[in-house]
């Protein structure tokens, strides 16, 4: 039996776990396309203003690792899956047969179509290469400008403002605070920005990005501002990583449709984390969750089911932030 993973994050570690559990001996490949096949995601802001080291952050997977019949393929892209085929083909035009499937690709920043084509000019951060890059960028930086909002938006704010740069944040009501948190948390969150001088523009948005010369830039707001800076990050939200999967018969909608257990409509591939979309009509169920913890929770349950067990996934209705993983966000300021 061969069990391929895409995805090396919080879901698909998970879900190699809980297979190894059930099935002793089947092979499970993990793949990522990162060097860095797995590490906290939710600490890489902690990573950027020098709280935490590279070393802590990189938490080991020797289990998986000293596993004879467990892999993983670090730095390999999945660009299609072939359901009719069993196989999954890569960037450099390899392919990889399996007899179960898990999808667990996570998430990628929200981009405008404006943003697309000034992509070299600011930073994302989805990985841990782009903490890397944001926090040498940061050291020798005085002036960044954040255009965004929402959770991750805010724990950039933070490990910003740890390095003591001067701080600016283009957004406005919808992109501020996204994810179903009450006014009263977003105005907590908005209170705690001003109060660490981080100027908080409401309804005003990223405009253009003047290289000035290759080290400092200048933001244009769509107010007319003209904001110097040495650092521009852009974080509006996140989406599910589905693209590889357009055209192969697999259910899409915003995210990989899945039932209760996890199960796509290919009936051996499998889909957990944030790039799936729960579909349960009887629990009135139709949600992505995005989060550190809900990827375990679903990665065990779709590597149970995998493995041949019956499992379900039942989403914890506490509200969103209570589930985060660490101190809620409020805390870590
Ligand atoms: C800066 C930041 C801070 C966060 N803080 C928190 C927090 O405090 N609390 C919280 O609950 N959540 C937080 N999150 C969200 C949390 O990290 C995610 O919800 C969680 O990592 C999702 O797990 P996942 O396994 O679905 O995806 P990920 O952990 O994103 O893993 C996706 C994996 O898929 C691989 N991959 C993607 N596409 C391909 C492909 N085509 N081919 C091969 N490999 C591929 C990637 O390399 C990666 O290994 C944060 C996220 C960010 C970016």
């Amino acid at each position: 039996m061969h069990y391929v993973i895409i995805g090396c994050g919080a879901a698909g570690v998970s879900a190699a776990r809980a297979i190894r559990r059930f099935d002793s001996s089947g092979t499970i490949t993990l793949v990522s396309f990162e060097s860095q096949p797995f590490y906290v995601k939710p600490e890489l802001p902690d990573f950027i203003s020098g709280k935490i080291r590279r070393s802590t952050l990189r938490r080991s997977l020797k289990k998986i690792q000293s596993d004879p019949n467990c892999n993983i393929l670090a730095g390999k892209r999945v660009v299609k899956v072939l359901p009719e085929q069993n196989s999954v083909i890569f960037s450099d035009g390899n392919t990889l047969s399996f007899n179960f499937l898990l999808i667990a690709t996570g998430a990628k920043p929200a981009l405008t179509p404006l943003l697309v084509k000034q992509r070299e000019k600011f930073f994302l951060l989805r990985t841990f290469a782009d903490a890397v890059r944001i926090r040498a960028a940061a050291k020798q930086a005085k002036r960044a400008v954040l255009f965004g909002g929402g959770y991750t938006a805010i724990e950039i704010l933070r490990a910003l403002y740890n390095l003591n740069l001067r701080l600016t944040l283009l957004t406005s009501q919808e992109l501020f605070w996204t994810t179903g948190i009450t006014s009263i948390y977003s105005d907590m969150v908005k209170n705690r920005l001003t109060n660490s001088q981080i100027e908080v523009a409401m309804d005003e948005h990223l405009h253009d990005i003047l290289d000035v010369d290759g080290k400092s830039y200048c933001a244009v707001t769509s107010k007319g501002r003209e904001l110097e800076c040495d650092l521009v990050v852009v974080s509006m939200g996140l989406r599910p990583d589905i693209d590889f999967v357009e055209g192969s018969g697999i259910n899409v909608d915003k995210g990989i449709v899945v039932d209760e257990q996890l199960r796509t409509n290919v009936s051996n591939i499998y889909c957990a984390g944030d790039v799936a979309q729960v579909i349960d009509p009887k629990n009135k169920l139709d949600r992505i969750n995005f989060g550190w913890l809900s990827a375990i929770r679903q990665g065990e349950v779709a590597g149970k089911n995998m493995a041949g067990k019956e499992a379900y996934y039942v989403r914890n209705e506490e509200p969103y932030f209570i589930e985060l993983y660490g101190k809620p966000v409020m805390e870590r300021w």
